[in-house]
């Protein structure tokens, strides 16, 4: 259901915190969500020479690409032509991976481009190099809880932290919590994952180790979903989703997996995410014990770590400014205002046994405007990553975490740029610029 009036599912009555949370200091940038669109926020935000705040609830930097992932896609389009699509910012990413041996580069095999594989926890390193090079102020364990504002402005946030309630003032704000959830607090409108009906399923993903790599690479992907329907036919495994896959790591005998389906949950409800990760869990060591017992080279493999939370696909998406389009996608639609690209499929994790993929043109791009970072009625604030302001469809393409780092990116040049917090007033030719220097491609 859209809204802005009504308050966030499960909160009954909004509680005004500013009024008893002491000012910690003041920035030109305020970003919330260290993941893949805020950390490249305020490390691009910071190279423009703004003085950065980078509030994360977690101890590391990286979200979803730390805690649950370790394939960036949406850097290369799919296709019969590999083009790459996405510089600046994530390139420095990349490159500090790759000093340590810690990407490899794998082929398009699952349909949404080449992926680039590496280490989570080299990754946390690499983003705190990047943000300490950057001057970016990082604050951990602090979570967002409310903003302050003047009138429809947002001025800053409102963070709780092991002291206790604190204060960051900012020039600007970027959103990059990934459930919208400075701009849902603002009163920003917003669409709930599911308001059509349809939202992405959430995933525990597993590493499992002592495999026999090559045995199990030579076991091919249909025949072990094959056997996953059968085993769950048979009754004698309780596997909701009867594909998904498991792909090599950096590492020796371990391979990542993305298996675990769980359906129709509203991530922003904290009753039902907490469900959803007792429920996660449990299917991950049962799909453990579907590989261990069914499929070669897993005999004597064992589950060695869970994500360190369910991962979320799809939450809130705001209503900004433009709302991108199934049609936009599947149409390689161009905008003037163009701050990022995007070639991979509608990929839908729906509930059910299988993913639904629609592809663009071969070759061919959609691109990102800025306006879908801009919340409508609302000031001083920008969003970025998943949950800028797109369909569902259109938002199983841009989604990946590619084109989340070069949203935040264009976010955290914005948020610079903006004078008094004056978002909307952002020259978008000389954000083209400022971006096109820091080398993304545009
Ligand atoms: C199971 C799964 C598989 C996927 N597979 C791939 C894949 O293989 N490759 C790919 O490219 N993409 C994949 N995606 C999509 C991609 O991972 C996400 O869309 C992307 O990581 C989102 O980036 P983000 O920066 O918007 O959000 P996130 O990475 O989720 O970052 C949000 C950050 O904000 C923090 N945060 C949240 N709320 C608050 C708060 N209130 N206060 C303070 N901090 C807060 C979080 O801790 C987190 O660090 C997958 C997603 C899922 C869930």
């Amino acid at each position: 259901m859209s809204r802005s009036e009504q308050a966030p599912r499960g909160v009954h009555e909004h509680v005004d915190l500013s009024w008893r949370a002491s000012v910690m200091h003041t920035c030109d940038v305020l970003v919330i969500g260290g993941g893949s669109a805020g950390a490249s926020a305020a490390v691009a935000s910071a190279l423009q020479g703004a003085s950065v705040t980078l509030v994360e609830r977690y101890g590391f930097l990286g979200g979803t690409g730390a805690m649950v992932l370790d394939t960036f896609y949406g850097f290369f389009t799919p296709g019969s032509e590999e083009r790459k699509v996405v510089g600046g910012v994530p390139d420095r990413v990349i490159e500090g991976l790759d000093r340590r041996g810690m990407v490899l580069k794998r082929p398009n095999t699952y349909g949404a481009g080449a992926g680039l594989t590496y280490d989570p926890e080299t990754l946390k390193l690499v983003w705190d190099e990047l943000a300490q090079e950057a001057g970016v102020d990082v604050l951990h364990h602090a979570t967002f809880v409310d903003v302050l504002r003047d009138g429809a402005r947002v001025t800053g946030a409102v963070l709780a932290t092991k002291g206790g309630l604190r204060a960051v003032r900012a020039g600007a704000v970027v959103d990059a919590s990934g459930d919208a959830d400075v701009a849902a607090r603002a009163g920003a409108p917003f669409e709930d994952a599911g308001a059509d009906g349809t939202a992405q399923s959430l995933t525990t993903t597993f590493r499992m180790i002592d495999v026999d790599v090559e045995e199990a690479l030579a076991f091919p992907k249909r025949e072990l979903w094959a056997r996953m329907h059968e085993a769950a036919e048979r009754g004698d495994y309780d596997l909701p989703r009867r594909e998904g896959s498991a792909h090599i790591t950096p590492f020796p005998n371990a391979m990542h997996t993305n298996m675990t389906r769980v359906a129709g949950v509203d991530a922003t409800d904290p009753e039902q995410l907490s469900r959803a990760e007792r429920e996660g869990r449990k299917q991950a060591f049962e799909y453990a014990r579907f590989l261990r017992e069914c499929v070669p080279g897993y005999a004597r493999a064992h589950l060695s770590g869970l994500s360190v939370q369910i991962g979320v696909r799809e939450s809130r998406r705001i209503r900004g400014e433009y709302w991108l389009t199934r049609d936009d996608v599947l149409g390689a639609a161009s905008f003037p205002d163009a701050v990022a690209r995007c070639g991979a499929p509608i990929e839908e994790h729906h509930a059910g046994g299988d993913t639904r993929w629609e592809y663009l043109p071969d070759g061919e791009t959609v691109d990102i405007p800025y306006r879908c970072l801009l919340p409508r009625e609302v000031e001083g604030l920008v969003v970025a990553g998943r949950c800028l302001s797109a369909s569902h469809d259109a938002h199983a393409s841009v989604r990946s975490m590619g084109q989340c780092m070069a949203m935040g990116q264009a976010a955290g040049v914005a948020a610079a740029l903006a004078r008094g917090g004056d978002l909307r007033g952002v020259d978008v030719t000389e954000l083209r610029a400022r971006l096109a220097q820091l080398g993304a491609l545009l």
